[in-house]
This record gives C-alpha cells, structure tokens and sequence, in this order.
C-alpha cells in the first residue's frame, strides 16, 4: 500500500469483539496480549507502524470509557494481533486488565487509525519515548531499511524494564533508565547526542511533560520543520486517560 510518512485517519470503524488467546510477560512492566477469534476478519489492517486503537471498558458507573493502544504485530496467517501494554500498578482500565489477561476473555475495540511510518527519504532516523510509546518504536525500527542509520533514546524507570529490539546494525537504540521521571530526560539526549547531516525523520511520543521539553529541544534548538517530526503525548502523570484526552483542549495538554 502506498503511504505518506504522515498521515491521520479520524474516520470512525466499527467496533470489533475479540478474544484473548494467549499473553505473555515481556518484562515485568509490560505484558503482551494476543487477541484474535471471528471478530479478527473484520480488522481492517493499515500500513502505518503506529497503528492505534481505541479499546472499551466499562468503568465502575457502567460507562463505557476508551482507552488508546498501538497494534504491535498483526499476524495475519495465525489471524491474531499483539498489544503490549504497559502494567503501571493498580490504577486504571487497561493496565489492571492487561495484568490479568486470561485466554478467553473478550475485548472491544475500535479502529486502527495510524500517523506515522518511517520516511523513505529521510537521511537518518531518531527515536524517543517511554515504555508506552515502545510498541511503535519497535514496529517502526523493525519496518526501517536494512542500511538505515540513526538512533534511539527510550526512558525507562528500571533496568528490569529494558527489552531487546530489532534494529539495523545502523541504528542505535539507547535505554535511559530514569527512576525520577525527570521532565528533561529525553531532551538532555536530544541535546547532547551527535547530530547527524542530512534530513532527520523523528517519531516522539511518550509523556505528556517529557513530550513538552522534546518540543522545545527539537524545534526551538535543533531548528527541525513540523513535518519531519511525529510528536505527541501518549499519556500524562496523574491523569486518567479520559482526563487527559479532554485535556487536549487546554493549554496544559497541548505539546504544539
Ligand atoms: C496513540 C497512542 C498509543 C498508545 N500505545 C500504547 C501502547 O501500545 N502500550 C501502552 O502501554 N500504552 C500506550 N498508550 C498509552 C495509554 O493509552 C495510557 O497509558 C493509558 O492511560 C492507559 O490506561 P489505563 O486504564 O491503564 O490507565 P488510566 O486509567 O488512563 O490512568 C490511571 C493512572 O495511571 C497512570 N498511567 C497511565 N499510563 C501510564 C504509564 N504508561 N506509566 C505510568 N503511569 C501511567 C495515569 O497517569 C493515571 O494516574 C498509547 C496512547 C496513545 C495516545
């Protein structure tokens, strides 16, 4: 499929039941959960290596409340598809779900909707996120060219939390571990990495604060143009989802 780097897709898709049939615990902090089952026929596949989706819970009112997640790996012959969700503790929806994930447990989604695939003319490539944002961290390097070149910075609270990542022999993948979540973290990398020549081509995403200090490292110091940088926050400290979506419409929740 023919794809721009970046691109959006807002458009509603219809709402799919699927089912757990296997997870697996990456690291302590992150488990992989495999869903497939009759509803998979209806997943509608994007190229994007960012690829979203919007999957329903129902909080303790009985309201039905979203929560947005990236499509690691689709397999299509076994007719599955893998999340990986960051565990974060006993708060929330998705985290707690994930957590305890059992095979035959159903699952509501909607979607994918999808922003962002590797520039093919791009000079080289540079990474940044947390644990949320390594699902499409992986998926991107995994979709690079053989030869590219370029790096990535992924912040993290604890060694145990570091997992392996195919990458091209050019590209290297740099795991920050920052037990404090200094706001500055990502950034002080951006500052103080070696710049490559040419066209950079940068995916960033991870929390909302630590997304707000790359914003002024990559555009305000680096002097990079809006279109060659995916930048957003996935999640803020503090916030619900819910809150944080609404949010967006703050000042507090905007990065640009
Ligand atoms: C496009 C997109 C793609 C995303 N892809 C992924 C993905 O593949 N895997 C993934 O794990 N997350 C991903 N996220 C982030 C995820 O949507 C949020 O972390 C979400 O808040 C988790 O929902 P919850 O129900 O577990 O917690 P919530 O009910 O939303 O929040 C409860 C509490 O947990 C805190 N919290 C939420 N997330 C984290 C976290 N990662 N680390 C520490 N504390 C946290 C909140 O600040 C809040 O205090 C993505 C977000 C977006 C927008």
């Amino acid at each position: 499929m023919a794809l721009a780097s970046r691109t959006s897709s807002r458009s509603p898709r219809p709402a799919i039941d699927l089912t757990v049939v296997a997870s697996s615990w990456l690291t302590p902090h992150l488990v992989r959960v495999t869903l497939g089952g009759p509803g998979f026929a209806r997943f509608e596949d994007r190229a994007e290596t960012d690829k979203y989706v919007k999957l329903m819970f129902t909080d303790t009112d009985s309201l039905i409340v979203t929560r947005t997640y990236t499509v690691r790996r689709v397999d299509h012959e076994a007719q599955t598809l893998d999340i990986d969700f960051v565990v974060h503790g006993d708060e929330g929806l998705a985290g707690p779900w994930a957590a305890s994930a059992a095979p035959g447990a159903s699952l509501r989604l909607m979607g994918p909707g999808g922003g962002y695939a590797p520039n093919t003319e791009a000079s080289w490539y540079l990474y940044l996120g947390d644990l949320s944002a390594v699902p499409a961290i992986a998926a991107a390097l995994a979709a690079l060219p053989a030869d590219a070149v370029g790096a990535a910075f992924i912040e993290v609270d604890a060694e145990d939390a570091i997992v392996t990542l195919d990458a091209p022999h050019g590209v290297d993948v740099h795991w920050v571990v920052d037990a404090e979540h200094a706001t500055e973290t990502l950034a002080d990398r951006v500052r103080g990495m070696t710049w490559r020549d040419g066209t950079v081509d940068v995916f960033a995403h991870g929390e909302r604060e630590s997304m707000k200090a790359l914003r002024r490292a990559l555009f305000d110091e680096r002097g990079l143009d809006r279109g060659q940088v995916s930048l957003s926050g996935y999640w803020a400290r503090g916030r619900t989802e819910d809150r944080f979506q609404a949010e967006k419409r703050e000042p507090i929740g905007q990065i640009l």
